[in-house]
Parts: structure tokens; sequence; C-alpha cells
């Protein structure tokens, strides 16, 4: 059968559900009859979600492609300080489990048509009279629409059980609403031409629930004295990173301070040694200061880095300027250990997301603690970064190349032997 709606019809529910989260925002959803867990892989990056749980009873078809709903790389290298954890469950809608409670969104797109008109009233039960969500969208097909599908002849899949008109969708609502405390809005998805649009409707039918107290009477309802049921089997939960994990904090803390640490070394080395490593310096910053820049809490930064051309020289600028590097308390290096001394108080200061995310020097220095990636001072107060001499350097770059023209030859020789 060729498509008739464009976008397809399932995805017009689905992006019914996802204006409606964008516009309410709720903290937890669940999508009952998840499949293979479709809307709920979009549904993941609306960051609002803190846990974003899916049921259906087919635990093949959740298999399939629920490991798609993993963090993506970028969730790991830039996390947020949002969380969000996905669970998906086999389980049937017409049973009850006590982790489905007090949710905020709970949707059935395209489901209780699958359901027998007595197990229809089980999820009713289970889903208006225990779970209680502040809201539910039900969607259904609307069987006045079926004359206008090309080649259809009985019901649109051979598992449904019913398919029904407006008014038998209308009177199952209202009898929820009045049985368990809801109200509800009637629409759909999937148009009729124009001049047919009142008589047949929308192709798929569907109904926003409300409960009517609002959030207190699930509360109420949670702190009951009923047995909790556990009748679902989780199949895959994940934890989505955050910088309220202190594992995660602390990772991007250490990233951060060890590059900007290496700038300032950089920079130090520069001044020393009046040669300029401007092509490293500056890819390196301008990389980082875009990232930067989408911060709105940079504003003061972008202000400074108008005058500055980057951050590293703002630190820089922030040194003392008459000390020399020897015995400089702020700045210093050591000889036998060859290390440039970068006080934390700087990289607090003026590494903007140093601060950011540690929130107080003592904070910072916490964080650092037993770190080893980290080399602290003793006394706790700056972060030592390595370095060497810039002749050593070449020295080093030297001794890599000619390792490098060795390499280089043995590969060269191992291909001719391949050919
Ligand atoms: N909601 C998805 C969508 O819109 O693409 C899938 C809809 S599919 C037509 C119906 C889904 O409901 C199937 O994945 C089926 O396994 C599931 N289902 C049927 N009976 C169920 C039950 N009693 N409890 C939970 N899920 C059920």
């Amino acid at each position: 059968m060729n498509p008739i709606f464009s976008p397809p019809l399932y995805k017009q529910r689905q992006q019914f559900v996802i204006d409606f989260v964008k516009e309410n925002k709720p903290r937890k959803v669940i999508d009952l009859g998840c499949g293979e867990c479709s809307l709920l892989k979009k549904l993941r990056f609306h960051r609002e979600i803190e846990h974003l749980v899916g049921v259906d009873i087919n635990g093949a078809k959740i298999k399939k492609e629920m490991h798609e709903l993993a963090p993506v790389s970028t969730d790991y290298l830039q996390p947020g300080y949002e969380q969000l954890c996905v669970e998906v469950y086999q389980g049937s809608v017409t049973r009850r489990d006590a982790r489905l409670r007090g949710f905020d969104l709970v949707t059935s797109i395209e489901l209780i048509e699958h359901l027998t008109l007595a197990d229809v009233e089980h999820f009713s039960a289970v889903v208006f009279g225990y779970m209680t969500p502040v809201t539910a969208i039900v969607s259904t097909p609307n069987s006045e629409f079926n004359p206008l599908l090309p080649g259809l002849s009985g019901f649109r899949h051979s598992d449904h059980k019913f398919e029904w008109s407006r008014a038998e969708f209308r009177s199952w609502a209202l009898k929820v609403c009045s049985g368990y405390g809801y109200e509800v809005e009637f629409t759909g998805v999937g148009e009729a031409p124009q001049d047919q649009q009142h008589s047949v409707g929308f192709c798929s039918q569907i109904g926003v629930f409300q409960r009517l107290e609002g959030r207190d009477r699930c509360r109420a309802s949670l702190s009951d004295d009923e047995e909790d049921v556990f009748s679902y089997t989780l199949l895959y939960c994940i934890n989505y990173p955050s910088l309220r994990d202190n594992n995660i904090l602390r990772r991007a803390v250490v990233s951060e301070v060890l590059y900007w640490a290496e700038q300032i070394k950089n920079r130090w080395m520069e001044e020393k040694t009046g040669k300029k490593n401007d092509a490293f310096t500056l890819c390196q910053t301008e990389g980082r200061m875009e990232e930067l820049h989408l911060e709105p809490h940079m504003e003061m930064e972008e202000k400074h880095t108008e005058e500055l051309t980057s951050p590293v020289q703002h630190c820089w600028r922030a040194l003392p300027d008459n000390e020399g590097p020897e015995g400089d308390e702020v700045l210093w290096t050591n000889s036998s250990n060859r290390c440039v001394s970068v006080p934390l108080a700087v990289l607090w200061s003026f590494c903007p997301k140093v601060g950011e995310l540690s929130g107080s020097l003592g904070n910072l220095r916490h964080l650092l603690m037993d770190e080893p990636a980290v080399k602290l001072s003793q006394d706790g107060s700056s972060v030592l970064v390595k370095y060497q001499e810039q002749d050593q350097e070449e020295e080093a770059e030297d001794l890599e190349d000619s390792n490098y023209a060795e390499c280089s030859h043995s590969a060269e020789q191992e291909e001719d032997w391949e050919v």
C-alpha cells in the first residue's frame, strides 16, 4: 500500500508525543507497547526527562533495538548536569508493577486495539487506577477513516481485536474519566481530505487524559499500604553520564585542568624562550573558545576575550609580570623536576569551566587530590606540569623523526613483501 500520509502516520504519532513533551516537560515518562523502542530513542534526547521507561509484552521485539538506547559518545565527552535513567521492561499492560507508579506521562500508541475488550478494562484499571500518571496519551485507529485507506478490507492489522469509531473511543474514554478521576481531550493525526475531515475525523484518534487532582493524588496513592507488585522483567537499564555523578564530575574537572595547565605552561615557555608556537597554542585554544562561547555564563569571559586573544593570555596577564620564573611563587620551574607550577587559584579564577565545574577553590583541590593524572605540589596549591627545554624538545623530535624513519622504512618493506 502506498503511503498516503507525509510524513508517515507513525512519525506523526511520535511527533505528537514529542511536541507534548517539549511543551509540558514531563520528568518521568513511560511508553507502553514500546515495541522496538523507536519512540524511546527519540525521547531520550529531551533532557528534561530524567526517567524514561518502555514496556512491551514482546521481549524479542524489545531486544532487537534496545541497545541503541545507550548514550552516544558526546554524552560521555560533554556530560551535562541533567540526569537520565532509561529502563525497558517486558510485561503486560494488563498487569500491575509498582515501579511504574507516579510518572508524569504515560503513552500508549496504537496498543489498546491489540487487547481483547476484557483486557482493555484491565488496561484502564492498571494505567488510570494504579499507575495514575499526571497525563496519559492514548492513540488507536479510527475505524471511520478506514474507507479512505486504499486496498483495505477488514482491520488495519491482523492482530487487531477491534477498531473503534470516534463515538466508541469517546464512550470508553469518558468511562475511564468518571471511574478514575481524569478529564480528556480528543484529537488525532493523519488528516482526511479537507471536505471529509468533519465526517471521518483523523486516521489515528488520540485521547489526552489529565488527572483531575494534579500531582497530589498520586503522592497520596503512592503512600498507601497496598502491597508492591513487581510483575515485569527488566531487560535493559542504563544511566546516562551526568556531572551530578562525582566520578564524571572529577573526570571533567581533570580534563579541563590538564588542558589549561598545559596551555599556561606553553605560554610560559614562549615567554621564556622568546619562541612562539602559535600554530599549536592558537588552534588548540580557539577550539576550546568556540565551545566556551556556547555557555551563557561566559558573558564576562567574552568581554575579556574581546581584549585578549585567548583565556591563556588572560591567565597569563593575571600573573605578576615582574617576577622571573626561577623561584617565582606563582609560576616557577624546578630544574631537577623540570616542572612548571600552575597555581590552582589561577586555574580556578581564570579558566571558566574549571571554576564552574568545581564551584570553589577548596572543592577543586579536593577533586584533584588522589587523582593519578594530575600532579599537585606538596602543599596542594598548584598543578605541576612537566616541560622540556626547547633544545631538548628539538633533540627529542629529531630522535622521534629518526625512529619514524626506521619504522616507515620497515613498513615499506612489509608492503613490498606483500606485493
Ligand atoms: N507503540 C509502538 C508504535 O507506535 O510504533 C508499537 C505499536 S505496535 C502496533 C503494538 C505493540 O503493543 C507491540 O509491540 C506489541 O508487542 C505490544 N503489545 C501488545 N499487547 C501488549 C500487552 N498486553 N502489554 C504490553 N504490550 C503489548
